[in-house]
C-alpha cells in the first residue's frame, strides 16, 4: 500500500493500492497502442484538450492547493501558484507546438532536405513530491502535444496529487489511458523502464535515484532527462543593493518550505557588507508565518515528511559541530508535525554540510569572501550545478560571471533563480542533463528525423 501522512499532524490520510505487475504492464501496453492513433491527431485537435486541461486547473486550483497542503505541507497561497503555472504551461506548449514541431528546412543543394520532429512512443516519467503537480505539468504538457504517451510514477506521499492528475487529463478529454499514473515503489521502477513500450524516461529527484534509472536505462539503450539536486550559491558582491539582495535570498530560501532543487542556498557575501546582510536576512527569514498550511496567513509549512525534517536537522547539528555559527532558529519545535524552523548558519566554510551537501529546507548557510575570483570558486565548489545568483549594480560585471564563471544550468543577475516555461531548465554536474521546458524541453523525446530527397 502507498501512504499518505498529513506532516503537519502526522496522521495518515490515505492508503493506496499498488499496481501489480500485470496491471503495469497493461497501463503500459494501453498507452502504447493509443499513441499510435494519438500521434496522427493534428496538432490543433490536441491544442484544444491542453487548452481544457488548463481550464481545469485554473476552476479546480483551491482544491489542488489544499490536496498539496494535506499531502507535502505546501501553504495554500503557494500551492494556488503552482496550479496556476501549471496552466500556464499548457496554454504555453498548446499555443507553441506549432511552432516547435515544424519542420526545419536546411540547404543542402539536394531537392529538399529538412528536419521532422517525430513522436517516440510512451515516456516513463519518476516525479518528487515537492512540488506535487508543476513538476509533471512541465513534462505532461510537451510530452502530449507532442504526440508521445506517458507514465506517471508520482513520489509515494503524494499518491492523492498524482491520481487527480489523471483524473483531469481525462476529463480534458485526452484519450484514457494515454498518460497513466502507477502507484508502485521506488524499488518496482526497473519493472516500468523494462518494458519494450517504454522508450525513454526522465526523472525528477535525488541524484542517488539518477543514478539508479540512467544505470538501468543505459543498458537498456533508453534515453534519460535527469532533474536532480541543486546546491544553488547566490553571490552578494561589494556593491549590492543590499535590501534587494536580501528581499530575493529570503524568497529564495524559504519559498516551499526551502524545498526546492533551484531553493537558494549557500549565500556568499562579500565582507564589507557581511554584518548588514546577516542581520537584515535575519529578520526576513525570522518573520516567516510558521503554521497550519492551510491557514492563508501561513507562510511556512511543516517539510513534507519527519524523515526529511530529521535529515536537514542532522545537517544543521553537523555542520555546528564543525564550527558553524548559529544566528537564528536550529531547534526542532515541540509538538506534532515535521516542523523547521528558519535556520541561519554563518562562518560557514566548505566541507561543512550545510556547505557541500543540498540542504531541503529553510536554513541558510553564509560564506564571505574578499575579491570576486574567491567568490566564483566557493561558488563552483560544489558537486551540484543547477542554478545561481549574482547581485551588483554593475550588471555588465554581474552578467560576466553569469554568463562566463558560474557552472550551473542557470545563472540569474539581480534577481531569483526561478523556472519559466519559455526558459530552458536543468543542470550540469550531478544536478543532471537534458533540458525541460521551452523548445527543447519538447525536443528531448522526439526523433529529430533528417529527411532528404534527392
Ligand atoms: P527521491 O527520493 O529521489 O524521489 C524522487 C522520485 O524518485 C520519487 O518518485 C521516488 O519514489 C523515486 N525514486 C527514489 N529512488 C528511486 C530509485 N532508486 N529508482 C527509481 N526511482 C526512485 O527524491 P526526494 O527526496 O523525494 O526529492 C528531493 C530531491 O529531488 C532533492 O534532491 C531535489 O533537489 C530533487 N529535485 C530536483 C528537481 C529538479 O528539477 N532538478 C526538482 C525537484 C526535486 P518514492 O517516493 O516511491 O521513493
Amino acid at each position: 500500500m502507498a501512504k499518505s501522512i498529513n506532516p503537519t499532524t502526522g496522521e495518515t490520510i490515505s492508503l493506496y493500492k499498488q499496481h501489480s505487475p500485470e496491471s503495469v504492464r497493461r497501463a503500459i501496453d494501453a498507452s502504447a497502442a493509443i499513441q499510435e492513433e494519438w500521434e496522427h491527431v493534428i496538432l490543433a485537435a490536441r491544442a484544444v484538450h491542453m487548452r481544457d486541461l488548463a481550464d481545469i486547473l485554473t476552476t479546480r486550483r483551491q482544491e489542488l492547493a489544499e490536496l498539496m497542503a494535506l499531502e507535502m505541507g505546501k501553504p495554500v497561497t503557494q500551492g494556488l501558484a503552482e496550479a496556476d503555472k501549471c496552466a500556464w504551461v499548457c496554454h504555453f506548449y498548446a499555443d507553441g507546438a506549432q511552432r516547435m514541431l515544424d519542420d526545419l528546412p536546411i540547404e543542402t543543394g539536394r531537392s529538399k532536405s529538412y528536419v521532422a520532429y517525430r513522436p517516440l512512443g510512451v515516456i516513463l516519467a519518476v516525479m518528487p513530491w515537492n512540488f506535487p503537480f508543476w513538476q509533471v505539468f512541465r513534462f505532461l504538457a510537451p510530452t502530449l502535444m507532442a504526440g508521445n504517451g506517458g507514465i506517471l510514477k508520482h513520489a509515494s506521499n503524494v499518491t492523492g496529487a498524482a491520481l487527480k492528475i489523471d483524473e483531469m487529463v481525462v476529463q480534458a478529454g485526452f484519450p484514457d489511458g494515454l498518460f497513466r499514473t502507477v502507484v508502485l515503489p521506488a524499488d518496482r521502477v526497473t519493472e516500468v523502464l523494462d518494458h519494450p513500450k517504454i522508450v525513454a524516461a526522465t526523472l525528477t529527484g535525488s541524484d542517488a535515484a539518477g543514478r539508479a534509472i540512467a544505470t538501468q536505462a543505459g543498458g537498456l539503450l533508453k534515453k534519460t532527462l535527469l532533474e536532480l539536486g541543486g546546491s544553488d550559491p547566490y553571490l552578494v558582491l561589494h556593491d549590492a543593493n543590499v535590501d534587494l539582495a536580501v528581499d530575493v535570498c529570503a524568497t529564495g530560501r524559504m519559498l516551499n518550505g526551502g524545498q526546492s532543487c533551484i531553493a537558494a542556498k549557500r549565500f556568499i557575501v562579500h565582507m564589507s557588507i557581511l554584518e548588514e546582510f546577516t542581520a537584515k536576512l535575519t529578520t526576513a527569514m525570522g518573520g516567516a508565518v510558521m503554521g497550519d498550511p492551510m491557514l492563508a496567513t501561513t507562510t511556512l509549512g511543516p517539510l513534507a515528511r519527519h524523515d526529511l525534517r530529521d535529515e536537514l536537522h542532522g545537517q544543521v547539528v553537523r555542520s555546528v559541530d564543525a564550527g558553524a555559527r548559529l544566528v537564528l532558529g536550529g531547534v526542532i519545535p515541540d509538538g506534532p508535525g515535521a516542523f523547521y524552523p528558519p535556520t541561519i548558519l554563518a562562518d560557514v566554510l566548505p566541507g561543512m554540510a550545510v556547505f557541500s551537501e543540498e540542504t531541503f529546507g529553510p536554513v541558510a548557510s553564509i560564506t564571505s569572501f574578499d575579491d570576486e575570483e574567491h567568490a566564483v570558486t566557493l561558488a563552483n565548489d560544489s558537486e551540484f550545478g543547477l542554478g545561481a545568483a549574482v547581485f551588483t549594480k554593475d550588471v555588465v560585471r554581474g552578467e560576466r560571471m553569469a554568463r562566463d564563471q558560474l557552472d550551473a544550468g542557470a545563472c540569474f543577475v539581480n534577481a531569483i533563480v526561478a523556472s519559466d516555461p519559455r526558459l530552458p531548465f536543468g543542470g550540469i554536474k550531478a544536478s543532471g542533463y537534458g533540458r525541460e521546458l521551452a523548445t527543447i524541453g519538447m525536443h528531448e523525446f522526439l526523433n529529430i528525423k533528417t529527411v532528404v530527397v534527392g
